[in-house]
Order: C-alpha cells, then sequence, then structure tokens
C-alpha cells in the first residue's frame, strides 16, 4: 500500500488538521527523511499552501487546531503544535498550546523543524539580492591577498550567495572575491 493509501485510511479520508474531504496530498513533515507514512499528514491544499507559507495565513481557518491537535497520530500533533506555534501571537492558539500536551519524543520531534527562513540576502539599498544577478560596487574596496583595489563603479557579474547574507562572491579581475553586501548595488 502507498503513502497516500496508508494515509487515507488512517484520516477517513479527510485532511488530518481541517477535515476537509477536497483536494488532499501527503505532506512530508520536515525535516524528512525517508518516505514514511508515519512521517506524513495528509493535508487538503489550503493547509498545505498556509504551512508551505504559499499562500498568506488565514488565522481563523486553524481554529481547525482545536479539534485536530487532540489526535493519537503523533504526526498530527506534531503539525498542530508547529501551527500553534507560528500563531502563538493569538490568545486562543497560545491556550491551546499550553493544553497540548506532547510525549517527550513528539516534542522534539515538533520542535526539530528546521527554520528555512534564511535571512535574505540584500544589497546596500536593500534589494534582494540572487545567486547569477550583476551588482555594481559603490565603493572602492582593497581585496586582500591580491595587492589590487576593486575600484567602485566595477560591475560583478553572475554572484553568488553564500551562507552569510552580508557575504556575496563575485569575480574581480579574474579573482573571485568575497564582498560585503553594504558595498554593492544590484544592477
Ligand atoms: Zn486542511
Amino acid at each position: 500500500m502507498n503513502i497516500k493509501d496508508t494515509l487515507l485510511q488512517r484520516s477517513h479520508g479527510q485532511c488530518e488538521l481541517c477535515t476537509a474531504k477536497t483536494e488532499l496530498s501527503v505532506y512530508e513533515i520536515p525535516p524528512a527523511t525517508d518516505p514514511d507514512s508515519d512521517k506524513c499528514v495528509l493535508l487538503c491544499d489550503s493547509c498545505k499552501t498556509q504551512i508551505e507559507k504559499t499562500a498568506e495565513i488565514n488565522v481563523n481557518h486553524w481554529r481547525c487546531l482545536n479539534d485536530s491537535m487532540w489526535s493519537q497520530t503523533p504526526a498530527v500533533q506534531v503539525m498542530a503544535w508547529r501551527m500553534l506555534n507560528r500563531l502563538s501571537t493569538e490568545s486562543w492558539a497560545q491556550d491551546l498550546l499550553d493544553m497540548l500536551y506532547l510525549e517527550e519524543d513528539v516534542k522534539a520531534w515538533a520542535e526539530s523543524e528546521v527554520d528555512d527562513d534564511t535571512t535574505p540576502t540584500l544589497d546596500s539599498n536593500g534589494a534582494l539580492l540572487s545567486a547569477g544577478d550583476s551588482v555594481t560596487l559603490i565603493k572602492d574596496l582593497d581585496v586582500k591577498g591580491t595587492g589590487f583595489t576593486a575600484k567602485r563603479g566595477t560591475a560583478v557579474r553572475n554572484i553568488s550567495l553564500t551562507s552569510n547574507p552580508e557575504h556575496i562572491e563575485g569575480r574581480v579581475n579574474g579573482v573571485r572575491i568575497v564582498i560585503l553586501t553594504k558595498y554593492v548595488k544590484k544592477s
């Protein structure tokens, strides 16, 4: 039996968070490793897009957690806990969160979410930079270890991002260098 069939059976054919019966699909709870129905929930499109942050959050939609958080399924408890946490500025959500008791291992799972809200890389004007963009230097930069100065106004094409949102990498005078984003402007 595939995962979706298992979940359809477990959930009696409805969204495991809001009980909607349409547009159901399997959601692998991040950080997902091996596909395993115990690590997945069956979600409707509305729940899924809000969880994945591709749709704006509709606070009232999540009143459904009032019921679904009492599910016996750990995967559902984890998603309820995470969503209540996201909504915890709402007093009703905070109240539910206070009532929601999770077994220790389930709690640890709930808290293990990898934060995908990585800080964006922005140029000196606050414009979003992406890999492959071109930027212009807004300041003369002494490039350590190369003995040249990258002049203000130099165009740097095809930049790459780094794990540090304040650093980008690009090629100047044929040398790949790290540049502070506060000294560049997106061109
Ligand atoms: Zn739903």
